[in-house]
Formats: structure tokens, C-alpha cells, sequence
């Protein structure tokens, strides 16, 4: 059983071709992808609709997350590993490319709290610049 079968054992979800394929592309990226995305990945052959039900599947499952995107398309990427409990870590947003990455949080612990305040979820957006459009100085 690769890395992707024992994935899809663990949530109990059935075993599928397309399943495999589009947890291969998510674990591979290191951007959040829209559905737009997935489909051009996956190529021909598969269909709109069930890639689009799977991604869902996926978050209810807890194997993806909807991300802050850039206004223009729901995006989504995996769940980092570390973090799926507290569900704590940032996401940045690129200005340039649109593209989101998932940032790892140190420490949630650092927000003052009023007495008796409780966090549940946290969501930390990052604006700027990303390293390849750094690179590139096109803009
Ligand atoms: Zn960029
Ligand atoms: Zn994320």
C-alpha cells in the first residue's frame, strides 16, 4: 500500500483512480489549488463533477482545507500534518501570482486574550510577495 492508499484506509474512503491521483497532486503542490487547477493537472479523461465532489469529500474527511484565496476561485490544499488538530497555521496570498501557500504557525499561544476568551478557529492572512515573483521583478 503506497503513501496515498493508506491516506484514503485511514478517512475510509474508497480506494479510487482518480482519488489517488488527486491526492498525489495536492501532496505535490506547494500551493492551494482551485478545482480549475486540479482539473488541468489531472488532464483528460476525468470528470469535472466528481473531481469537484471529491474535493469536498476530502475536506469533510479532514484531508484538505478551504484556503483564503485571492477573491477569484475557492482554493484548497492539504491538511499539514502538525497542525490538523488545532487546525492553527497562516496562509499567505500573493499579490503578484494570487498563489496561497500554507505557512506553519509556531506559536497560537502569543494572541492576548481578554479572560475567558476562547479560540476555536484561527485564521491568519499573510499579504505580499512570494519568492518566485521576488525573483522574477516583473511587476
Ligand atoms: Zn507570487
Ligand atoms: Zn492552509
Amino acid at each position: 500500500m503506497n503513501r496515498y492508499e493508506s491516506i484514503l484506509k485511514d478517512v475510509g474512503l474508497k480506494r479510487t483512480d482518480i482519488r489517488l491521483r488527486m491526492l498525489n497532486i495536492f501532496m505535490n503542490s506547494e500551493i492551494a489549488l482551485s478545482h480549475h487547477d486540479v482539473c488541468e493537472q489531472l488532464g483528460d479523461g476525468y470528470d469535472k463533477v466528481t473531481v469537484y465532489r471529491n474535493i469536498y469529500t476530502f475536506v469533510n474527511k479532514g484531508v484538505l482545507h478551504e484556503t483564503p484565496n485571492d477573491g477569484r476561485s475557492a482554493k484548497f490544499a492539504c491538511n499539514l500534518q502538525d497542525v490538523s488538530k488545532t487546525g492553527a497555521h497562516a496562509h499567505f496570498i500573493c499579490e503578484i501570482c494570487g498563489n496561497t501557500f500554507c505557512l506553519q504557525f509556531r506559536n497560537s499561544s502569543e494572541l492576548s486574550l481578554p479572560g475567558n476568551f476562547k479560540v476555536n478557529h484561527l485564521s491568519i492572512v499573510a499579504q505580499g510577495v512570494c519568492s518566485e515573483c521576488d525573483k522574477n521583478e516583473k511587476y
